[in-house]
């Protein structure tokens, strides 16, 4: 979690110079203002000062951030100097962007006007569940499965969570979202199954990290359901006015039709 790193490394901590490696910002200067948080909006990271100012980056796929104290590495590995873009320095913390993109500096009131598009971040400081379930409710009649992993309802739900989600709550992921009982607590469970995952690689959901024990029905498709022993059955899902192509949210789905009873393909 590259802003969660960053936060550690500067927040709280006063710029002594800044520089920007980017023409648009080329005489941009941060110097002076307190670092108070950094956080991570899905892949956005916004760096807040004491002043009311937002610097906005995003890493894309090739994009990272370096940071040094006195000299040590604190994370991040070395880069060729021509991808520096942005160097941050308090008296103690020299932090480097390297390939980092749309970088903005923006008043902090107008984050919004940047990340706005995006739901609730599940690991974000701003995770509000109520919001990501007003934002699913928003589309009563589409389907719950591509519903869960469309970042504009909640950002940070891959297809593994939608699945175990999914079984966990007994919704057929075939379900139009207007017929899923509680949405907040779908959404709950989404936070808490991230929550608990957020600082280990595997992605456990039944409790036990053992190979081939870490998910419910996710990769175990025609393998028997762990809680009544049904196959579990394996559907590429993609939505109907969207087709196969074109759909970033088609994706193989796994569930056990007696544990999540209702439409199924
Ligand atoms: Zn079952």
């Amino acid at each position: 979690m590259t802003a969660h790193k960053l936060h550690g490394a500067l927040g709280g901590g006063l710029l002594t110079r800044t520089d920007f490696r980017l023409p648009e910002l080329a005489t941009a200067d941060l110097s002076g203002r307190t670092v108070t948080e950094v956080v991570a909006h899905g892949k956005h990271i916004l760096l807040r000062t004491n002043d009311g100012l937002t610097m906005h980056s995003h890493l894309m796929m090739d994009g990272s951030w370096t940071a040094s104290r006195n000299g040590k590495r604190l994370f991040g590995s070395s880069h060729p100097a021509h991808h520096l873009r942005v160097v941050l320095e308090t008296a103690e913390v020299i932090a480097q962007g390297h390939r980092i993109h749309d970088v903005r500096i923006v008043s902090t009131t107008r984050e919004s006007e940047l990340v706005g598009h995006l739901g609730p971040d599940l690991l974000g400081s701003d995770w509000d569940s109520s919001v990501a379930a007003t934002r699913l409710l928003s589309t009563p009649d589409r389907m719950i499965g591509p519903a869960l992993l469309d970042q504009r309802n909640l950002a940070g739900i891959g297809n593994l969570y939608k699945c175990e989600l999914l079984f966990l709550r007994g919704v057929s992921p075939w379900a139009t979202v207007g017929s899923v009982p509680n949405i907040p607590a779908m959404t709950d469970l989404a936070y808490r199954l991230l929550r608990t995952n957020r600082d280990r690689w595997e992605q456990v959901t039944t409790g036990n990290n053992r190979p081939g024990q870490q998910t419910w029905v996710y990769e175990r498709g025609s393998k028997p359901c762990r809680r009544c022993g049904t196959p579990i059955r394996r559907a590429d899902q993609h939505e109907p006015d969207k087709g196969r192509l074109g759909d970033p949210h088609a994706r193989s789905t796994y569930w056990c039709p007696h544990c999540q009873p209702g439409p199924s393909p």
